[in-house]
């Protein structure tokens, strides 16, 4: 589902992507971790082309793009591929949360309003929000915030879901609501997820493969019982142990 051949992305003179590849399958949960400031954010930005890559080929789907040789429509049609949930849920703060949900997709895929907001109103339920459809972001909690933001990815019906450290702006009561919602889209979804996080247990039980990298290489990559029991790497168990 997701291919990555040769990524390199450098900010001036900081290499922060030094050769990337990578091979996600459809259905596949995997999740990336390793240190802060080694390349994670920016290698999920440039799989939908948020941050241009220097060099290599990136395939989403049906979708490939080299980063050498280009047209704008291009990543549009790569862009459709994917739906990216962030850290700080950048959602709209002048629409209400069922607007915020069936708002994209009218854009994106050109539905009606009725028919949109319908489909939001389902999300909602599916994310426990039904409630708050007529609210606006800045009354709700910030784990309800995260939870509109996934829910209007799902809105998107991507093929694929990125998402950056769903919950580190989450007070840590916070952070099992959202991360069971997102449980849930494991479950019964089938969903392509790239995750970034920094919760190696939740890691550990939805991912099925974990990807380690540090200072813009992927070390090691497996199985969680294979990463979190076994790593190869002399980094990679240091990153765990420290972790603990
Ligand atoms: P964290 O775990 O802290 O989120 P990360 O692994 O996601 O870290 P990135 O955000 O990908 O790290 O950043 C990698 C490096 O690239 C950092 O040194 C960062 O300062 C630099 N960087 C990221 N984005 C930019 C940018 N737009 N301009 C300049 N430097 C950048
Ligand atoms: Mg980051």
């Amino acid at each position: 589902m997701i291919s990555v051949k040769g990524l390199k992305k450098s900010f001036g003179d900081l290499e922060v992507l030094k050769g990337i590849d990578l091979e996600i399958e459809e259905g596949e949960v995997a999740a990336i971790i390793g240190p802060s400031g080694t390349g994670k954010s920016t290698l999920l930005r440039c799989l939908n082309f948020l941050e241009i890559p220097d060099q290599g080929v990136i395939r989403i789907g049906n979708v490939e793009i080299d980063a050498e040789k280009y047209h704008r429509k291009d990543v549009y049609q790569l862009r459709k591929q994917s739906a990216m949930i962030f850290q700080d849920f950048c959602l709209f703060r002048n629409k209400t949360i069922l607007d915020n949900v069936a708002l994209a997709p009218e854009i994106v895929q050109k539905k009606s309003k009725d028919e949109m907001r319908r489909e939001a109103m389902q999300i909602l339920e599916k994310v426990g929000l039904a409630d708050k459809a007529e609210s606006y972001p800045s009354t709700l909690s910030g784990g309800q915030q995260q939870r509109v933001a996934i829910g209007r990815a799902m809105a998107l019906k991507p093929n694929v879901l990125l998402l950056d450290e769903p919950t580190s702006a989450l007070d840590p009561y916070l952070v099992g609501e959202v991360l069971g919602v997102i449980k849930d889209i494991v479950r019964e979804h089938n969903t392509t997820m790239v995750i970034v996080t920094h919760e190696m247990g939740f890691a550990r039980e939805v991912a099925d493969r974990i990807i380690y990298m540090d200072q813009g290489h992927i070390v090691e990559e497996g199985s969680p019982k294979q990463i979190f029991t076994d790593a190869k790497e002399e980094k990679t168990k240091q990153f765990l142990a420290y972790c603990k």
